[in-house]
Parts: C-alpha cells; sequence; structure tokens
C-alpha cells in the first residue's frame, strides 16, 4: 500500500497529539510532535538565559541555533520522547512555563528554518503523521491528507487545565484558559509561518467528540487519503 505524508494542524491543547499518535500507530507510521521540538528549543534558551519572561536575546539564539541537537527515541513503555543534546526533556517540556516560552521562540525566523529543515528530512520517506501549527502549510504543502483540527478555547483550556493538575503542576483555571487564549493570538499573528488553516484541509471541531468517534472520522479521511 502506498505511503503518505498526514499533516495534522491547529490550535493548542486540541488533542493534536493524541490524535497523530493513534493514527501512526494504527498505520505503522512514524509520529513526529513538532510542538516538542519549539519547546525543547524553548527548554534549550531558557536554561542558557537567552529567554526571560520580558525578553528574548534573538542574537544568541541566532547564533546557536544549530549547536541544538533534536531527536526522537522510544521509551520503554512504547512512548515517543524527545531529547535534547543526548538528554531526555520530555518531562521538562510539558510545563505551562515552557508551553509559554515554545510559544514565543516559535515566532523567530532563523528557529522556524532550521526545525522546518529537519522536519522536511524526517518526511523524505513518507509513512509519517507530524502535527504542528504549519505542517500543512509550510513543512508539507504536498501532504496527501491535511487536517485541521479545532475546539472551543474553553473546552480546550479544561483538557489543559486537567492534564496539568493530574501531573501536581498547581494551576489556576482562568490562567490556562488566558494562557491558551494568548498562544492562539501569537500562533495567529506572527509573521512567519503564522497558523491558518491549508486551503486543501479538512476541519475537525472536537468540542463535542469522544476520543473514539474522532479517531473514527481520522481513520475514514485516512482510508480515502491512501486509496486516492
Ligand atoms: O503543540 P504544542 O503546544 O506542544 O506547541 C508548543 C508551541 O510551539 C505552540 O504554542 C506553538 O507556538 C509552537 N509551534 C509552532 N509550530 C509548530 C508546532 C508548535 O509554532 N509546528
Amino acid at each position: 500500500m502506498k505511503k503518505i505524508i498526514v499533516a495534522i494542524d491547529g490550535f493548542s491543547s486540541c488533542g493534536k497529539s493524541t490524535m497523530a499518535k493513534s493514527l501512526a500507530r494504527e498505520a505503522g507510521y512514524v509520529y513526529v510532535d513538532t510542538g516538542a521540538m519549539y519547546r525543547a528549543v524553548a527548554l534549550f534558551c531558557l536554561r542558557k538565559g537567552w529567554m526571560t519572561e520580558s525578553n528574548i536575546d534573538v542574537e544568541a539564539v541566532e547564533k546557536h541555533i544549530s549547536e541544538i541537537s533534536l531527536s526522537f527515541k522510544t521509551s520503554s513503555e512504547g512512548k515517543n520522547e524527545i531529547w535534547l543534546n543526548g538528554e531526555n526533556v520530555e518531562s521538562e517540556i510539558r510545563t505551562l512555563a515552557v508551553s509559554e516560552s515554545a510559544s514565543r521562540i516559535s515566532t523567530l525566523q532563523a528557529v522556524r528554518r532550521e526545525l522546518v529543515r529537519q522536519q522536511q528530512l524526517m518526511g523524505l520517506q513518507k509513512g509519517i503523521v507530524m502535527d504542528g501549527r504549519d505542517i500543512g502549510t509550510v513543512v508539507f504543502p504536498e501532504a496527501e491528507l491535511k487536517v485541521f483540527l479545532t475546539a472551543r478555547p474553553e473546552v480546550r483550556a479544561r483538557r489543559r487545565f486537567d492534564e496539568l493538575t493530574a501531573k501536581g503542576e498547581q494551576v489556576v483555571f482562568e490562567d490556562v484558559l488566558r494562557s491558551t487564549l494568548e498562544r492562539d493570538e501569537r500562533d495567529q499573528n506572527r509573521e512567519e509561518s503564522p497558523l491558518r488553516q491549508a486551503a486543501d484541509a479538512q476541519v475537525i471541531d472536537n468540542s463535542e467528540l469522544t476520543p473514539e468517534e474522532q479517531q473514527e472520522v481520522l481513520r475514514q479521511m485516512f482510508a480515502k487519503a491512501v486509496l486516492n
């Protein structure tokens, strides 16, 4: 059967990665979480002190971006985890602070250029499900299947809140909602590769869908795309 590229884009905390992961598992495809790549770059810059709450040392980031080596490895529990310069940073990149920093660092042209280059290399063999914000528009404009996933902001903030509190992070729902709205705003309005729906993307609004219903919709889209 022919192998295709599946591009899944959409707003933050829509459940893109859950959806992309289970499709990849079912299809025997490679799954790539591009958000994790932006998060790892943000973590690197935070640690180096190139990024504070109010400022980014753009020059330093541009100068050192090629020193950041990212890879994905499967853990013993079968989880796809991101490694930054030889260190597993999967859990460290999932905090609210790193989410916000990733959203800010992803506005830099040098960062996007480098990560898009790495992502395009990962897709050379096809058989890949990649999720992010610009996959169907910039990384793989020729992807055979493009999905744009969305849900109401309150629904997304509630899911993110539940996820963070389940991990023991002390957060207030209103802060998570505000952060969700701010990230939407930055993702949609940045100059470099803003989040937008590709003209040929198929939209799924999962506000009222169960994970199983959503997966079934995607399964059908995938089956059609493979046959085309
Ligand atoms: O998807 P996730 O929330 O993990 O992404 C973290 C941040 O990285 C997002 O807020 C977004 O600004 C940025 N991002 C991006 N382009 C991608 C994936 C993520 O700009 N392809």
